[in-house]
């Protein structure tokens, strides 16, 4: 045990930059391997990454590992998990982060097995125990109505952290780190998908993850027209338009912006809820937006039991004068 050290980011790219998941995780890396005073590192793999090295260590990082190698050009699942193995085993990490996304959610927990350790998921803060050295790990739990820390006692300790749950630091290019290449062996039988066509999700506007005004509606919506009234707020306050599942199932709206535990977790400043009960699955999805609005017309609805700000009534009613309000403000 006494060989593992440091704090470690699996970092991702995306169109030859780091992607601000990667970022904000060197930034909460950072905290905890001052902590620990210890290093922080930062893995990178594809093909023509190295480029981004300087990037991570500007954002954070002592070290940056590098694995360039065509068959990395894209995630997939039988190239990344033996070579992620591979590297993870040779540094030791003693804390090992992901971010709660799709490549996270996927290569995280085969690399947990194929190490032999523990894995928290979806964390959204992580702490040092002073006493212990060991990483604290709070998530939500029972469809986001409570929280669990977890305490792993095996190494390296792993976790995967939701978006926004630790900020970057200002970039500094004058930092200093070191860049370490590695290759690792890939065994081509053993890679059992091929990727043939990428096809780009057509969103228009701004996406879910990165909007700071998210306007919500639920099955009280009633039709994709009702939507429309929503995306009427939604653009005015350059926000985007999420929903619950029932509306996403009935084509109302796309699935991509189902909101929940089955859907996607956002952490905006502003989040609307219209026409929504505030069932457990969905607030799994949306509890860590900074203010919560609520209209439903049942006082007793879950949701104005964790709304920050709520109306009682019928949306069809409030939504437009809350509308008109907004335009007179802008206009002012
Ligand atoms: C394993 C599992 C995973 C799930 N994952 C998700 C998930 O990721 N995301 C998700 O959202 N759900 C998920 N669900 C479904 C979830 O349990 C709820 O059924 C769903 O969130 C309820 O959606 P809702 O609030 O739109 O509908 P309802 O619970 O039916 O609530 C509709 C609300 O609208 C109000 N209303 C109706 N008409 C009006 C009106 N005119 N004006 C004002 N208010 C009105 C009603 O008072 C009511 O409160 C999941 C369920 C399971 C079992």
């Amino acid at each position: 045990m006494d060989t593992y050290r440091g704090v470690t980011v699996f970092g991702e790219t995306s169109e030859g930059k780091l992607s601000s998941i990667t970022t904000d995780l060197l930034g909460g890396g950072r905290t905890l391997a001052d902590r620990l005073r210890e290093e922080l590192s930062c893995l990178l793999f594809g093909h023509e990454v190295s480029g981004v090295a300087e990037e991570a260590i500007a954002y954070g990082a002592d070290t940056v590992y590098v694995v360039e190698d065509a068959q990395l050009k894209d995630y997939q699942t039988d190239t990344y998990t033996p070579a992620a193995a591979e590297l993870v085993q040779e540094i030791q990490p003693r804390i090992l982060l992901f971010g709660q996304n799709d490549i996270g959610r996927d290569l995280a927990p085969r690399l947990a097995f194929r190490l032999g350790t523990g894995l928290s998921t979806d964390c959204i803060e992580l702490d040092i125990d002073t006493e212990t050295t060991l990483l604290q790990q709070t998530r939500p739990v029972c469809g986001g109505n409570a929280l669990a820390t977890v305490v792993c006692q095996t190494l390296p300790q792993m976790a995967t952290v939701r978006r926004k749950a630790m900020s970057s630091l200002e970039r500094d290019d004058t930092r200093k780190g070191k860049v370490v290449t590695f290759s690792v062996t890939i065994d081509p039988d053993k890679v059992r998908t091929r990727i043939i066509n990428r096809v780009t999700e057509e969103a228009p506007g701004i996406r879910l993850e990165d909007a700071a005004v998210i306007v919500s509606g639920g099955r009280g919506i009633g039709s994709r027209e009702g939507f429309q009234r929503l995306e009427e707020l939604a653009k005015l306050l350059k926000g985007a338009v999420g929903a619950t599942r029932l509306p996403c199932e009935s084509g109302w709206v796309p699935t991509a912006v189902q909101i929940g535990l089955t859907g996607k977790v956002v952490t905006p400043e502003l989040y609307f809820a219209i026409a929504i009960s505030g069932a457990s699955q969905h607030l799994a999805g949306c509890l860590s937006a900074k203010t919560i609005v609520a209209i439903n017309r049942d006082p007793d609805a879950n949701i104005f039991n964790v709304a920050h700000f709520g109306a009682v009534g019928d949306w069809q009613q409030i939504l437009p004068s809350f509308i008109e309000k907004v335009r007179e403000f802008k206009d002012k």
